[in-house]
């Protein structure tokens, strides 16, 4: 889809929609009738309120969820039938694309071309991906002795829990409620209270698509309040994660004080970009380098926060890193004259300039960057931000900042490069340039990451798990892996 400017700004004026909840097929308050604001990153300007829902919204979009599944109307529906609607609801999704994407990038600030791209479009696209999976997977015989039939078969769980980031949460939420709609579950998801508005858009289109009653349900409000409920609930089977390592923690608790729900944690990262002198191109690795971290503002949770270049070749190299920062245009995320928007929110801002001063007093020089942009317009810009003479002490190179910062330093040796990689508790993904085979190999298998990229960034699509290890989670979103999330595993054991 080819881009405008005038349709886009067209589509910015249209008020924004109320957040409201979405239960049983219908949008709906907060039963108490509260709401909060949310706030525009681009201007720091209100821009609607949200349902600020509570205990007794969620147990109403548990039930409702619960009530759908045991009628069966999804979750005993012919696969093929069930696949029928996936694929409407993702034609509608990809004919309101850019209506989604305008509303989300009002919402969290994310550029609008990366936006259309990686939200909506991308949402339609793993709906089409688990949906056209639906009457492809057969269960299992097992070789049993000849008196006897046993057979494993793949049950949905029943009610799964999804609860999402503010960044790219069309992204991130299809990658979960679509492989456990598609293997038959009912849903409930809790939008990040700082990007929920594309989300109910979508999940309104899945009602418009023939999504039966109940089976796909939203509410919103305070992470600490709803995803608590949801967490806490009894009747939830599953709980699906994106989010920071903090709310993880919370949410194993949860599970244990409650039903021992399964929890699957897509955490954060601190992912290593590790350069060696023999990268095939040395020039493509610089550019994919800034891209890998400056990208919607570092707000990726496989950014490339850290930097480790072999001392030969760091000096060039970090030049044309620099050159790349310097030609970034940051400012409103709806206008095509600019190719990065603003930070998710004014929390984020404070957290990106308070680890830039905690660094420089740490001993880290700023070689570019620093300071906060288009600070009269009252939204929340960075400039990209590149500290170099970092060590492994160092906050900036421990802690995510998920912001436009990139720690760089030399290595010397391959050993000190793995170390470099494996040095902090984070495990999600990583990035290896070198035209050694045999190096790229030995390197990959060392570094503990869910995901290694080899002489390139961002390689990976819908066919290919993504995941963390150590503290940045367990379990996959994407391929067909992640249908294991959602599903049992039943065994029946027949005497003939
Ligand atoms: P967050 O953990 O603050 O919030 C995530 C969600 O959890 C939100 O919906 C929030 O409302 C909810 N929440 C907050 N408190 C809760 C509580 N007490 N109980 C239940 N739910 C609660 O994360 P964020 O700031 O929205 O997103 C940024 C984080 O997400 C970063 O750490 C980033 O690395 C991570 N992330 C990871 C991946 C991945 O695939 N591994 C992808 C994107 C983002």
């Amino acid at each position: 889809m080819s881009l405008n400017q005038s349709t886009i700004d067209a589509l910015r004026q249209l008020p924004a929609p109320i957040g409201l909840n979405f239960i049983d097929n219908k949008a709906v308050a907060a039963a108490s009738g509260d709401e909060m604001p949310v706030i525009s990153p681009i201007d720091g300007k209100q821009l609607t309120v949200l349902a600020a829902s509570d205990g007794e919204d969620m147990n109403r979009a548990v039930a409702a969820a619960r009530r759908s599944f045991e009628a069966g109307h999804w979750s005993r529906m012919a696969p093929a039938e069930r696949k029928k609607i996936l694929l409407t609801w993702a034609d509608l999704i990809d004919r309101n694309a850019l209506e989604i994407a305008v509303l989300g990038v009002r919402d969290n600030g994310t550029d609008i071309r990366m936006a259309l791209k990686g939200e909506p479009q991308s949402a339609a696209a793993t709906i089409r991906f688990y949906a056209e999976a639906i009457d492809k997977r057969n269960g299992e015989i097992t070789p049993t002795r000849e008196d006897v039939l046993s057979l494993i078969h793949r049950e949905p769980v029943g009610v799964v829990g999804v609860i999402i980031p503010w960044n790219f949460p069309l992204m991130i939420g299809s990658w979960k409620w679509a492989p456990a709609l598609a293997a038959g579950n009912s849903v409930v998801v809790k939008p990040s209270e700082e990007a929920s508005l594309s989300v109910l858009r979508v999940i309104e289109l899945a009602a418009e698509a023939g999504m039966p009653s109940g089976v796909l349900n939203a509410v919103n409000g305070r992470g600490s309040i709803v995803g608590e409920a949801l967490g806490l609930h009894m009747d939830v089977d599953v709980l699906a994660f994106t989010g920071s390592g903090g709310v993880g923690r919370r949410l194993l608790n949860y599970s244990a004080r409650s039903n021992m729900k399964r929890v699957y944690l897509e955490l954060g990262g601190k992912s290593p970009n590790l350069v060696f002198a023999d990268a095939p191109d040395i020039e493509r690795a610089a550019k994919e380098t800034a891209a890998s971290i400056f990208r919607n503002n570092g707000q990726v949770c496989v950014a490339a926060s850290r930097l480790a270049v072999e001392r030969s070749i760091y000096k060039d190299f970090m030049e044309i890193v620099r050159t790349e920062a310097l030609a970034m245009k940051i400012g409103d995320p709806l206008s095509l004259a600019f190719t990065t928007g603003a930070l998710a929110n004014a929390a984020q801002l404070a957290k990106t300039g308070a680890a830039v001063t905690r660094a420089a007093e740490q001993g880290a020089v700023v070689y570019y960057g620093g300071h906060q942009l288009h600070a009269e317009g009252g939204g929340f810009y960075h400039e990209p931000t590149i500290l170099t003479s970092v060590t492994a002490d160092m906050d900036i190179v421990q802690q995510e900042i998920f912001g436009p910062v990139l720690a760089a330093r030399p290595f010397d040796s391959e050993d000190e490069a793995v170390a470099i990689a494996n040095e902090t508790v984070f495990g999600l993904s990583s990035v290896l340039w070198t035209r050694d085979l045999s190096r790229a190999h030995r390197v990959s298998s060392r570094i503990k990451s869910g995901v290694v990229q080899i002489n390139c960034y961002s390689g990976a699509d819908i066919t290919t798990p993504l995941g963390g290890v150590r503290q940045s989670g367990n379990g996959s979103d994407r391929s067909l892996h992640a249908f294991e999330k959602y599903e049992n595993l039943k065994a029946k054991w027949i005497q003939l």
